[in-house]
């Protein structure tokens, strides 16, 4: 395994710049904890193919990588646009929108009928359409105004202008779309995921817990009853049912690219704070995404800005950061997370953060909540949780300690699963152990043999007694590494 600099875990987006093997081991060397997968783009052959080599690398380098699978949800897009050469000046499968201009849309299954209007792929346009509803189209770059409703068309004015390619995406901020949580798209991309043994997957444009309980129902029918999910905020409907979400789900993402053009940029700071905040009150794991290091698409080094938010979401308590096109299609993938890493590490040994109190009162919670304490008035090197799902690591690790979780863990899943929780390291325990003793005695080697700690060393170890029943966790001991 890798030395560990940096507690904020690493997500990045793998794509056409990002998924040879060579880079794969890159990436993860620099810091990469978390490999995301992105189910809006890509053939099941590609991702089957990035999977199979982040699985390889992981292996080869004895460090764990988190595959999260991440599903497109109800996303409404620019259909293809036609080549209309001539036609008020665009070029093959573009349109240019003229400021002011008026323009037509229509639902993509009538475009036949209407051969000058840009084709959406929702059905309800014209239904649902409201005069003088805002409608955002390429993350926000574009903007129109309904101004006449005339089913199927919807013609709008054309409030900021600029060039219009075919696929983009569409946002209806004020809409509730008629669109089921979890598309047909979706369902199989899940199944493809579920066959592949994905650790973690997340939904967009998630609106509402019953979203959550329609995808878990799913996996349970499919087998997957414990895959765990993440709700990706980034919809008004989802901020309005925040609290509902953070019960319902195994972790959020501020999803900002998405949220800042349904809720408009300047929302999106307090928002973060906001989400981030009732994510470590719950004890569950929040992804901070999108254009956190932009410029470095282009550029080997990141904006001050840039590099200023990275820090401020670790700060606000984030446990992950996330990279998009800057690890899937920019030029500098590795100097990206490395630079992520590097930013976490000058912030970490500075920060104290709110400790809150437990949720629940159980003897886990009891437990992890004496660990500061402890910590506190006798230095550890570090605390070795035992654990079978990854509850206890979690737990503790909500703690926000000051020093390192190591997660011991029979299990690869939980093993995988747990490069996605701040300051957790996770460790495969490959012996078997059958007692309180032996269980004392193999983190003790794996440790030393790891170079995590030394004689001398002070660690403390949480775990569940008798060993083999999972039960929750109900001790906890101080050990200290003696001379051999
Ligand atoms: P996306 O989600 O990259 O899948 O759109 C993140 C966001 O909207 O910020
Ligand atoms: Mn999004």
């Amino acid at each position: 395994m890798l030395p560990l600099s940096h507690r904020t875990k690493i997500v990045a987006t793998l794509g056409p710049a990002s998924s040879s093997p060579e880079i794969i081991r890159q990436l993860i060397e620099a810091g990469m904890t978390v490999a995301r997968l992105n189910f809006s783009h890509g053939s099941y052959e590609d991702h089957a193919t990035t999977i199979q080599r982040i699985r390889e690398a992981s292996e080869a380098l004895d460090c764990p990588v988190t595959l999260l699978q991440d599903l497109q949800g109800p996303k409404v897009r620019v259909a293809q646009l036609p080549d209309r050469a001539g036609f008020q000046g665009q070029s093959a499968g573009a349109i240019s929108l003229i400021q002011e201009a008026p323009i037509d849309l229509v639902p993509q299954d009538r475009a036949d009928d209407c051969p000058n209007a840009i084709p959406i792929d929702y059905p309800f346009l014209a239904e649902e359409a409201e005069l003088g509803m805002r409608i955002l189209l390429d993350d926000g770059q574009l903007e129109l105004e309904a101004i006449a409703i005339a089913p199927p068309v919807v013609t709008c004015k054309v409030i900021r202008g600029g060039l219009l390619k075919s696929r983009k995406g569409v946002n209806f901020p004020s809409l509730n779309l008629r669109l089921p949580s979890l598309t047909e798209k979706d369902r199989q991309d899940l199944e493809f995921g579920i066959v592949q043994g994905v650790d973690w997957v997340a939904l967009s444009f998630v609106r509402t817990a019953e979203d959550i309980r329609t995808l878990k129902t799913f996996l349970r029918d499919r087998g997957a009853p414990n895959l765990p999910v993440i709700a990706k905020i980034e919809k008004p409907q989802a901020i309005a049912h925040l609290d509902d979400l953070v019960r319902e789900c195994d972790g959020l993402m501020v999803a900002r690219g998405d949220l800042g053009v349904e809720m408009k940029p300047e929302k999106v700071p307090l928002l973060q704070k906001k989400i981030i905040r009732a994510c470590n009150q719950a004890g569950i794991p929040v992804i901070t995404a999108t254009q956190m290091l932009e410029s470095m698409i282009e550029n080997s080094r990141p904006t001050r800005a840039e590099a200023s938010d990275v820090a401020n979401a670790i700060a606000d308590g984030t446990d992950a950061v996330m990279l998009s096109g800057e690890s899937a299609v920019g030029k500098h993938p590795v100097a990206a997370v490395a630079m992520m890493a590097r930013i976490a590490s000058a912030m970490e040994p500075e920060l104290e953060f709110v400790n809150f109190p437990p949720t629940e009162f159980s003897e886990t919670n009891a437990l992890s909540e004496a660990l500061n304490v402890i910590d506190k008035i006798i230095n550890l090197c570090c605390i070795a949780a035992f654990t079978t799902t990854g509850y206890t690591a979690k737990l503790a690790a909500a703690e926000r300690p000051g020093v390192p979780v190591v997660a011991f863990t029979p299990e690869p899943l939980t093993y995988h699963r747990l490069n996605l929780i701040w300051g957790v390291i996770p460790l495969l325990i490959e012996e078997p152990v059958t007692s309180v003793e032996s269980l004392v005695t193999a983190v003790e080697n794996i440790l030393r043999q790891r170079q995590i700690a030394r004689s001398g060393d002070k660690i403390l170890i949480l775990g569940g007694s008798p060993i083999q029943q999972v039960r929750g966790t109900n001790f906890l001991k101080i050990h200290t590494l003696r001379d051999r």
